[in-house]
């Protein structure tokens, strides 16, 4: 067991401890700090501007008022409610797919899913730099878990042949992010279909930082590489670009339902609160509409914009900008010095990302106005060149 005061005291010298602060997010692209001190607020991940849409509010407090506040029981008992459904047939709308299944959080989705999938007898091959709930969800199905390296095809192509020589009919579950969450760089989605194919596996893409922000209409970069129909398993979350709470799996009928036979995390726990679904659903209209790619087009307005004020090559490919500090210390001493100037920008560390790559994550968002970001070019400049 745990000692606490040993455990946290090791944390504490080895810069990675860490504590909740209390934030207030103000509409603006502005957080308002303990202290009461407002900030140009450059930690969130709603990349749209959704969290603070009136749309999204009145669907929220209509659906409350009008269904109550909880689900009152699980999705398979009586915890399904229209909203919930509704949901779900925009979500395989958008994404062009038979069905979609939602659940509680991203996390939770993770979790059921790949359990759903995979067996014993099963490996799922995973891009290293996967998110931790996709690893924490191969870790729970009993699936051998093994890794290619970081958006390396050869490599993916190596692990795939020794799959397959070492065990003909075995079952292969390919898992990649489409966006990655802490370097904001692209999956080749293009190649890892093709090598998916040729080896006879199923793939899983986890569009956390893509979804709302990439694609015509918002669906992802699946979309925006026209291959969603060449995957098996799109999922994603309703807490990043859709500004609410929740997660999803878009799919086959007959895979969404074993999902509701069989992941655990959608059986055992109650459904999200209708309020809820409902907003969801609110963002997603508001994502695939035309006032969705405008604001998808502010977004992409600002990441130019900032990266070419840190003298970065070409045009970025998401609006996800890590700067990589190395050190652990020197991230927290750099968090700080751009608090100070008025930017919340988080420090990250071990084991959300490797050690010795500890970093800055800025996220640029369409709540974001031109003059905020020309600020934070500035001051970023200024800190790398110290
Ligand atoms: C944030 C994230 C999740 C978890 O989603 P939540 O809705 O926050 O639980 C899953 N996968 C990836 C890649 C993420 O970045």
């Amino acid at each position: 067991m745990k000692n606490p005061g040993q455990f946290l005291s090791e944390l504490k010298s080895a810069g990675l401890l860490r504590a909740l602060r209390n934030v207030d997010c103000l509409p603006d692209g502005m957080a308002r700090m303990e202290d009461g001190r407002e900030v140009v607020n450059l930690a969130s991940n709603d990349y749209l501007g959704l969290a603070h849409h009136p749309a999204l509010a009145e669907a929220f407090s209509r659906a409350a008022r009008d269904g109550g506040a909880g689900a009152m029981a699980s999705r398979l008992v009586t915890g399904t409610r229209r909203a919930h459904s509704g949901l779900e047939e925009a979500l395989a709308d958008l994404k062009g797919t038979e069905a979609a299944v939602s659940f509680s959080s991203g996390y939770a989705t993770s979790l059921g899913v790949i359990t759903s999938i995979a067996d014993r007898e099963d490996t799922v091959l995973m891009d290293k730099l996967s998110h931790a709930s996709l690893i924490d969800g191969a870790r729970l199905s009993g699936a051998r878990l093994s890794t290619f390296l970081h958006n390396d095809m050869e490599s993916l192509r190596k692990k795939l042949e020794h799959l397959r020589s070492a065990n003909p009919s075995g079952g292969i579950l390919v898992v990649t992010e489409s966006v990655f969450s802490m370097d904001g760089d692209r999956a080749p989605l293009q190649e890892i279909v093709r090598l998916k194919d040729e080896f006879g596996a199923l793939l899983l893409v986890d569009e956390a930082h893509g979804f709302g922000v990439l694609g015509e209409h918002g669906a992802g970069l699946a979309e925006e590489l026209g291959v969603s129909s060449r995957i098996d398993f799109q999922m994603g979350t309703l807490s990043k670009a859709a500004g609410v709470s929740g997660g999803y799996v878009a799919c086959s009928r007959a895979w969404a339902d074993v999902m509701i036979n069989s992941a655990r995390s959608l059986i055992y726990s109650t459904a999200p609160p209708p309020a809820l679904a409902a907003a969801a659903l609110a963002a997603v209209e508001v994502i695939r509409s035309a006032e969705g790619q405008e604001l998808r087009r502010h977004v992409s307005v600002l990441a130019d914009a900032l990266s070419s004020a840190l003298g970065m090559p070409g045009r970025p490919v998401s609006s996800i900008f890590p700067v990589v500090m190395g050190e652990n210390d020197a991230a927290l001493a750099a968090a700080g010095t751009l608090l100070e100037r008025g930017f919340l920008a988080p420090a990250i560390r071990y084991p959300t990302v490797p050690r010795g790559t500890a970093r800055l994550r800025v996220t640029v968002t369409a709540a974001h106005r031109d003059v905020q970001i020309g600020r934070l070019g500035k001051a970023l400049a200024e800190l790398l060149h110290k």
